[in-house]
């Protein structure tokens, strides 16, 4: 009898182990290069600033793995369409062979509804400033609660200042430095640095929430 209980306790157990894996609760950030992202939760599939223009101005290459491994009907959004954020040949290739769709500075109100009509997904848009590009957007992502901002290319802090909560910040590096000279406090339990050069080096101390992203295929999970 004792040991038929412990028996059923056991397969019990075993029964919310296994449910407790196939609930994956987490976002899934791949750091693909420069200010490329995968972000999955493994439903809806998002790219932002990919894919680019492989080396593009010096910065990060890529494998051709990357492209080829683009999800079908992912969402692309891109903060800007310079070449090391944005190649129109390697999205026209990926729109043919594997469907989805691709926002930016240039459809916005689209982005936004598209937005509207995801479940558990929101997105804030701020028109940020960038040298040489007219048309430049950050990025402030709400998705299953989590806040996530893709700041890309532009050149000072004080939109990223305003935004409280933030789950998780990518933010290049001289935004960093900017705010720090302004005081400027960024309100995010994780950072993200993103958009260094292949063989660029970040010393002095980094503080535990920052991720110098300097390897490429690196995985930061979030959990919901
Ligand atoms: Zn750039």
């Amino acid at each position: 009898m004792k040991l038929s209980y412990t028996i059923l306790i056991f397969v019990l157990g075993m029964i919310f182990s296994f449910t407790g894996i196939a609930q994956s609760n987490e976002i899934k950030i791949k750091f693909i290069g420069n200010c490329g992202l995968h972000m999955t939760d493994g439903e809806l599939n998002i790219y932002s600033d990919f894919p680019y223009k492989s080396g593009a101005f010096g910065y990060m290459k890529f494998d051709d793995s990357e492209i080829d491994s683009i999800r079908e009907n992912s969402i692309f959004i891109f903060t800007h369409k310079h070449a090391d954020h944005y190649s129109g040949k390697n999205m026209r290739k990926t729109l043919r062979s594997k469907g989805g769709k691709k926002y930016g500075p240039w459809n916005i109100k689209k982005l936004k509804q598209f937005a509207e009509s995801t479940h558990d997904f929101e997105i804030e848009t701020f028109k940020t400033k960038h040298r040489f590009s007219f048309n430049h957007y950050s990025y402030l992502i709400t998705w299953h609660g989590k806040k996530i901002f893709l700041s890309g290319d532009t050149e000072s802090a004080e939109t990223i200042g305003e935004i409280k909560n933030m789950d998780m910040a990518f933010l290049p590096s001289w935004i960093y430095i900017d705010a720090k000279e302004k005081g400027i406090k960024i309100d995010a339990k994780k950072i993200g640095l993103y958009h260094l050069y292949p063989n660029e080096k970040i010393t002095g101390d980094i503080p535990e929430k920052i991720t110098i992203l300097q390897n490429q295929k690196t995985i930061i999970p979030i959990l919901y």
